[in-house]
């Protein structure tokens, strides 16, 4: 175990409903969701938040962004609309230290989000 919760998901080190791993990310349902599908999409690599991406993260990125379109086909939210959002430090609401993006569906978003 390390002191970072999500790099233990992506490790196997603990127990979460993985869905989807390749060799550059994890996804998995968030353990308290905001909505019918809320999936998360993890870098494998630490990353604490977008503040500390680089160029060199570019195609990270984009991959993640691919990940969250056809997750949202897969569970069936890509017509009705979804919402892909990453929250930056406290008062962006961001709670684990590790860049993570929150795949949200399944009924209707509202905006601005609180
Ligand atoms: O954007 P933020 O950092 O607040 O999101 C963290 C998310 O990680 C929360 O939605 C929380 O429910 C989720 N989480 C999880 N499994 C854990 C710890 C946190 O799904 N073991």
């Amino acid at each position: 175990m390390s002191d970072c919760i999500f790099c233990d998901i992506v490790n196997h080190e603990m127990d979460s409903d993985i869905i989807y791993e390749d060799d550059k990310v994890v996804a998995f349902r968030d353990v308290e969701p905001q909505a019918p599908v809320h999936i998360l999409i993890v870098p494998k690599k630490h990353i604490p938040t977008t503040l500390d991406l680089t160029e060199k993260n570019n195609e990270l990125i984009g991959h993640i962004y691919q990940v969250a379109g056809k997750l949202a086909e897969e569970e069936e939210i890509d017509e009705e609309g979804f919402r892909v959002v990453n929250n930056c430090n406290e008062a962006g609401g961001q709670t684990v230290f590790h860049l993570h993006f929150h795949l949200l569906g399944g009924r209707s978003l509202q905006w601005p989000p609180g």
